[in-house]
């Protein structure tokens, strides 16, 4: 493809070296681990990078100088390739991945940690909210930095590399708490990790009885789809309590090379969920959205939240209103198969969590029943029994 031929200069390998095998197949498994390798280095990370593709007017370079001075910015060759068409500023894939001026602009309601994760985070590298589950942040990295991120604040952070000295404390607060049932492994992009720190990590997290499910937050089958190898494969199909979640945001994520990548991850018995974010001019339209989720579905990727827009400060233009995601979702509601309807969630600010958001179908409450609406609009009153 012709966008993957190398345009960034070389920068060092993401937290670590090249795998090495001892066995025969030793160039087989180099070569397949070349592949992210190679694709990391050839990512894009200037302004310069870019204006060999991009038509940028000295000023738009400017600007977007400004902007990578305060955000990292990093693409994917995969990911750059899914842009249609250059010259369009609004393509839902180039907004995701290339700086906007709007990046710099501060409105009035917005914070650098919206969701107070600072606060609820008792160890470094470890956010506690919720009784029974925690994230666990292993790295501040990713493959592609997404502009509308929540995270924005770690790209620059000390957090950002934990040592497996803050893992493994973080750990044993794990194991002190018994009521911790499921560790969200987070970041960054966990999977920028290379796979033997990640092995260790899973097998040091699944060590603690406590622990039923392990969860990997990921957008790597999106944004670098050669990082799902055999390698990878072999170590994450010896966890039987796996599951992945992985973020699409538009229809044209789901392409031959992420539909393989999920597909290999579902192979090692791992199921895979969705996370999508409500962006404006991305996704904030019925009919991308269902296109999105039926695709999804259709590769066994099961769509579980659609994201309001964080009020993160650098994100401003991307997010909607409430009122946009409520309509969204009763346009799919009953429309189309439940098993493509994500949960729409507002995450509270100051760390409330996150709040489950949906049309109202329950008109009204009285002693000897309830008034239900469907999704044609038809009210009627439903009988309920008394206690
Ligand atoms: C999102 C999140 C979770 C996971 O919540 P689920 O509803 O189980 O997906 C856990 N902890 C924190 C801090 C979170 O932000
Ligand atoms: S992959 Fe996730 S953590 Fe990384 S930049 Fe994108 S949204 Fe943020």
């Amino acid at each position: 493809m012709e966008n993957k031929k190398n345009v960034g200069s070389v920068d060092e390998e993401p937290g670590g070296s090249i795998e090495e095998s001892g066995s025969d197949n030793a160039v087989l498994v180099i070569t397949s681990c070349q592949n992210w390798h190679t694709a990391y280095k050839n990512s894009l990370r200037s302004v310069e990078d870019l204006s060999r593709y991009l038509s940028l007017s000295e000023e738009d370079k400017t600007n977007l100088r400004q902007v990578a001075k305060t955000y990292h910015m990093r693409i994917t060759p995969h990911y750059f390739s899914l842009i249609k068409d250059y010259a369009d500023t609004k393509d839902p894939i180039r907004m995701q991945c290339v700086p906007s001026p709007e990046e710099i602009r501060q409105e009035e309601h917005e914070r650098i940690d919206p969701l107070s994760e600072e606060k609820t985070s008792p160890v470094p590298c470890l956010v506690h909210r919720y009784p029974d589950r925690v994230l666990l942040l292993v790295t501040g990295k990713c493959f592609m930095y997404c502009r509308h991120c929540t995270r924005k604040r770690l790209w620059h952070t000390k957090l950002a590399e934990p040592t497996l000295k803050d893992i493994d404390l973080a750990l044993t607060y794990v194991q002190d708490n018994p009521q911790i049932r499921e560790v969200i492994i987070s970041g960054g992009d966990p999977l920028t990790l290379p796979t033997e720190r990640l092995d260790y990590i899973l097998s040091s997290v699944v060590r603690r009885t406590n622990v039923e499910v392990v969860r990997i937050g990921t957008r790597s089958p999106v944004v670098m789809p050669e990082r799902i190898d055999d390698n990878l494969c072999k170590v994450l199909e010896k966890y039987h309590n796996l599951w992945v979640n992985v973020q699409f945001n538009h229809p044209r994520e789901v392409n031959p090379d992420s539909i393989a990548a999920c597909g290999k991850l579902q192979r090692c018995g791992i199921p895979i969920s969705n996370q999508s974010v409500l962006l404006r001019g991305v996704n904030d339209d019925p009919q991308v959205m269902i296109e999105l989720c039926r695709k999804l579905q259709a590769i066994r990727v099961r769509p579980y939240y659609m994201y309001q827009c964080d009020p993160v400060v650098g994100a401003w233009h991307f997010r909607t209103s409430v009122w946009r995601g409520i309509e969204i979702l009763e346009k799919m509601r009953g429309h189309t198969g439940g098993l493509c309807i994500p949960t729409y969630v507002v995450d509270g600010i100051d760390g409330k969590g996150k709040i489950p958001i949906s049309p109202n179908y329950l008109v009204s409450m009285s002693p000897d029943g309830v008034t239900l609406r469907n999704y044609k609009n038809e009210t009627f009153f439903y009988y309920s029994p008394k206690g």
